[in-house]
């Protein structure tokens, strides 16, 4: 696996995330790095995050939606992201697979109209959670041409079946070290308080696990590039049709 040279990602870079935390947990080390050299960083949040704790009377879908995306500002920040280099979709979270990438690619194309991204970071195709396969659909029907894309890992390594993981012929892999980025990352993963146990009401609630925050502070993070990134929209959506 090659390491990867944050100056090699062209900009302006747009990090995308179905829900809030999957940038720190997945990439934010990387993102730490390209803020730090000065590149163009913007980020995108496409779910509205209200579905993490159903049963909870304290943080009902709009206070929690609210919480989260305050959360996703706090984490971003940490990592040299500005609240004014965020856009939002508020797609209903545990549903991305019923949007319509018809519908949604538009929408898309306004949030990034004010710098169009030349370089994507999006959960990995496979990613297993069905939200991030959805939002892998979304925004490569939607990217511009020539964009680069590359694919972080959030559950591969926690929940994933061998089938997940590229294949050589699909995608080349890039490790990302967290070298001395490993605080700025923790505290990036911290801001998301409401993933890590300040909701006390709901039991069946989602709670991110120590020792998976610890793996994603560990590093090194995984990411893969689909070797026909910068290629035609056409050609990608012949291999997104692919079983
Ligand atoms: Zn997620």
């Amino acid at each position: 696996m090659k390491l990867l040279d944050p100056r090699t990602l062209p900009g302006p870079v747009w990090v995308v995330s179905p829900h809030p935390d999957d940038e720190a947990l997945g990439c934010g080390a990387l993102i730490a790095a390209l803020t730090t050299l000065g590149q163009d960083v913007w980020a995108l949040l496409v779910s509205d995050g209200a579905a993490s704790h159903p049963g909870s009377r304290a943080f009902p879908p709009s206070r929690l939606s609210a919480l989260r995306l305050s959360e996703w500002r706090a984490g971003l920040a940490e990592l040299g992201v500005p609240p004014e280099h965020t856009q939002t979709l508020n797609l209903p979270d545990g549903a991305l697979d019923r949007c319509d990438p018809a519908v949604i690619r538009p929408r898309l194309q306004a949030a990034f109209a004010g710098a169009p991204p030349r370089t994507l970071l999006l959960p990995w195709r496979r990613d297993p959670h069905p939200d991030h396969r959805a939002c892998w659909t979304l925004l490569m029907a939607a990217r511009p041409a020539g964009c680069r894309v590359l694919g972080y890992s959030v559950w591969l390594t926690e929940r994933g079946t061998p089938d997940d993981w590229p294949p050589a012929d699909e995608a080349r892999p890039w490790a990302f070290e967290i070298g001395g980025a490993a605080a700025r990352k923790s505290r990036a993963i911290s801001a998301h308080a409401s993933q890590l146990g300040l909701i006390q009401d709901d039991p069946g609630g989602f709670t991110l696990a120590e020792a998976m925050v610890a793996r994603a502070v560990r590093g090194p993070e995984r990411l893969f590039e689909p070797l026909e990134s910068g290629g035609t929209a056409e050609s990608l959506s012949r291999q997104d049709g692919a079983p």
